[in-house]
């Protein structure tokens, strides 16, 4: 009996990990050709993702490349006022530590044998037991989970629903060595989260583990096609910078100088999600886990639930040996309730910040009463 799993993301890692712990072969195809193909990205805040760590047998390996200090928060509005901070303790729990992507991938990837990552295999169809690959393969699976991300491929076998464009741009820049190039800014910015709310754009900056600072411009209650409007040129890096800080008119001249010392990475991200409480009817052959089955906004949840997907997927597995249908319906079941309450919670944060007080509006969620 063959699991397939689509995808070396975070949840079918997590999956494949587990089900490795309960000697339970699968296979996980993964499109890029090779773990250092592609850039992971920054940070991620992982809390309940730790209970999956724990699943997996990684608790201490986790802690171990977990930044605490990446709980630090400093949460602004665009004439400089500063409405909260909050530094982390040295001996405060972890209960909700930063972690670089890449960190955490590799942790999981290096906890599978050889093999069972099969790199440069691009999903494009299953059928009647046999997965199609874009380089002309195939390979035979009796479970093909898709661990595929936010744009699956594999989402289409059970469900028609597609991510929908949420009002959100983001435009993605970067400062390198900011220690050294910057340390000014460096000190602004801090350990962890420095966040600048305004009427309808914010400005997120983010100390990532290896000397980044990694921030995002969104701009809200934009349209899908928001980019080709916006002025800003993608393919001028230079001129980019300035269009944004022209966007950013009016805010205090420290935040722009963020905008001015990034370099030449400029990322546009247009924000998507899949509908909330999505589910269908269950299928004994195929599943979906991560983003490919609950895509939401961008706010702390998704890499916690993928990571959750994986390691209960894979001990609902293990509790039903042989039984395919009884695991996935059992795991389906108790996904979708969990990642639709996290879905909702999203959207209220989503909501919040999108709306003109967003920075009011954040103090009072983070200090109640
Ligand atoms: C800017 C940003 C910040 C975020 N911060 C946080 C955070 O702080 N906390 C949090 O919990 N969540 C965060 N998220 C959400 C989180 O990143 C995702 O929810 C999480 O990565 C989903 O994991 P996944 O395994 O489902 O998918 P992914 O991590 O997207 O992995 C999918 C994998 O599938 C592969 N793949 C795709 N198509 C194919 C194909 N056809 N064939 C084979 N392989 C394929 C991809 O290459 C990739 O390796 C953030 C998201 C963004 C965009």
């Amino acid at each position: 009996m063959t699991i397939a799993i689509v995808g070396a993301g975070l949840g079918g890692l997590a999956l494949a990990r587990v089900l490795h712990l309960h000697d339970i072969e699968a296979v996980v195809y993964e499109r890029e050709a090779s773990r250092g193909a592609r850039g992971q990205g920054g940070m991620l805040d992982i809390h309940s993702g730790q209970r999956a760590l724990r699943e997996a047998g990684l608790i201490d390996e986790f802690f171990a490349i977990a930044r605490g200090e990446g709980q630090d928060m400093r949460l602004l509005t665009p004439d400089g006022t500063l409405l909260l901070r909050e530094d982390t303790p040295d001996d405060a729990p972890l209960l909700r530590p930063e972690v670089d992507r890449a960190d955490l991938r590799d942790l999981l990837l290096d906890s599978l044998p050889e093999g069972v990552v099969r790199w440069g295999h691009a999903f494009e169809s299953a059928a009647d037991g046999v997965l199609r690959f874009a380089d002309g393969s195939s390979a035979p699976y009796d479970l093909l989970v898709g661990a595929d991300g936010a744009n699956s491929r594999v989402r289409a076998l059970l469900t028609e629903a597609r991510p929908v464009h949420i009002g959100q741009n983001v435009v993605e820049l970067c400062i390198s060595d900011i220690d050294r190039t910057h340390p000014d800014l460096a000190a602004m910015v801090g350990r962890g989260n420095y966040w600048v709310l305004g009427k309808g754009v914010s400005l997120a900056a983010q100390r990532n583990g290896d000397g980044r600072v990694r921030i995002g411009i969104s701009f809200y209650n934009t349209p899908e096609d928001w980019f080709t409007t916006s002025g800003i040129p993608f393919d001028d890096p230079a001129a980019a910078r300035a269009r944004l800080i022209d966007l950013l008119a009016g805010w205090d001249a420290r935040f722009t100088a963020l905008i001015a010392a990034a370099d030449d990475t400029v990322v546009p991200r247009a924000i998507t999600t899949l509908p909330t409480g999505l589910t269908w009817p269950s299928k004994p052959g195929v599943t979906l886990l991560g983003d490919a089955a609950h895509l939401m906004p961008p706010v702390g949840e998704g890499a916690n639930m993928a990571l959750l997907d994986g390691a209960l997927l894979g001990l609902a597995l293990a509790a039903h040996p042989g039984d395919f249908a009884a695991a996935v319906r059992e795991y389906e079941r108790e996904m979708f309730d969990r990642t639709s309450t996290a879905a909702r919670e999203s959207a209220k944060i989503q909501d919040l910040l999108m709306s003109p007080d967003a920075a009011q509006r954040l103090l009072a969620f983070f200090q109640p009463g």
